[in-house]
């Protein structure tokens, strides 16, 4: 995102203060294989890479490169990207690797009837949560802009993308998830087998801390102060990937206005789920589908995710009560005494 240095420093710190790095690393460090973590504010968030110590300091550096890339790539606010190219000029000749990634964010799309919309951007913009200006859209600028992902055509063959006049794409909801896998990609080109890359809470876990033991991630009570978390959970070699209503939002008259919108109404979605977690070998799909899930609810989300292999749920609900996919067979503790299992 291109901000200015004043703002980037205010939005860092709001971004602290508002528990938007929801994910928090237990125990990140291993007592027989050290780490080394370095930590920078890309893709609107603070990114912390962690790493065996021994690993060149150029790997860390070409880490930070590949995530200022994908910004370059697909951010709505680079004005130089290609989303922003197609958002101005309603047509554009996605690169391959772009066009994927709008598509799997359109393919599931359709598949959510529209929970996750990557074809929702005026509305953000509008909104512009966690941005300079967040504000209430007045029902006149929300009915002015279309966000139909019906009317967005696609050219498989040139790789073409074609939106209405009042439409702007935003892949927000998943370029985090799409960067770590980047990232994982190009780790495995180092021959990196163990770390940690944390975008603001976006997590993809490389191998095991050590070699019998898993990483101990816990996931960020909306609850609680920053940095407590309501479980812990055991995992290896696999993304986790979060999205809640406490992440980006504010607060006006006593309502708050968090940062992920229905596409139905164009306000922030309503739903029982205060913070949905996705876990998968795959952080793309993590990323859409934590958001689609929260949009969807609790209940049509633990069935709809049936059709992704691989893909486990843990949903904390608005009631207090932690809800888990069938498949979730994951070692975990509760750290809020106050939630209970379903
Ligand atoms: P974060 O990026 O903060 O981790 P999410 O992955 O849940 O959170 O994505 C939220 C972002 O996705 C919003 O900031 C906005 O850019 C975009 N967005 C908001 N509502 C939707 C939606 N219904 N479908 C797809 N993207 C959305
Ligand atoms: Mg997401």
């Amino acid at each position: 995102m291109l901000f200015n240095k004043s703002f980037k420093l205010k939005y860092k710190s709001s971004m602290i203060l508002v528990l938007s790095v929801m994910l928090l690393l237990l125990s990140s460090c291993s007592k027989d294989i050290e780490m080394k973590s370095i930590t920078d504010f890309k893709e609107g968030t603070i990114c912390t890479i962690s790493l065996p110590a021994n690993t060149d300091d150029e790997v860390f550096d070409e880490c930070f490169a590949i995530l200022d890339g994908v910004e370059k790539q697909i951010s709505r606010t680079d004005i130089k990207s290609e989303i922003s190219n197609l958002n101005n000029n309603k047509t554009a000749i996605l690169s391959s690797e772009t066009y994927i990634l709008f598509k799997a964010s359109y393919d599931l799309c359709k598949e959510s009837g529209g929970a996750f919309n990557p074809s929702i951007g005026a509305a953000v913009s509008l909104w512009d949560i966690g941005g300079e200006n967040p504000r209430i859209p007045s029902d006149e600028e929300l009915n002015s802009i279309d966000s139909d992902y019906n009317k967005v055509t696609l050219d498989d063959k040139i790789h073409q993308v074609t939106i209405p006049d009042n439409m702007e794409v935003d892949l927000g909801g998943v370029g985090k998830g799409y960067s770590a896998n980047k990232l994982r990609k190009y780790l495995q080109t180092q021959n990196i087998e163990r770390g940690i890359i944390n975008l603001g809470g976006n997590i993809l876990l490389l191998g095991s801390k050590t070699r019998n033991k898993d990483w101990t991630i816990g996931l960020q009570d909306p609850n609680n102060g920053t940095g407590m978390a309501y479980i812990a959970l055991s995992l290896s070699d696999i993304s986790i990937v979060t999205s809640g209503t406490y992440e980006r939002y504010f607060e006006k008259d006593g309502i708050r206005y968090h940062h992920i919108l229905s596409s139905k109404t164009l306000y922030p979605a309503e739903s029982d789920i205060i913070s949905s977690t996705i876990i998968s070998n795959n952080s793309t799909l993590c990323d859409i589908l934590s958001t689609t899930c929260f949009v969807m609810g609790s209940k049509k989300s633990l069935d709809f995710i049936k059709k992704y292999d691989g893909v486990s749920a843990i949903f904390l609900l608005t009631d207090g009560y932690i809800v888990t996919s069938d498949n979730f067979d994951f070692e975990y503790k509760i750290l809020n005494d106050s939630y209970h299992m379903i």
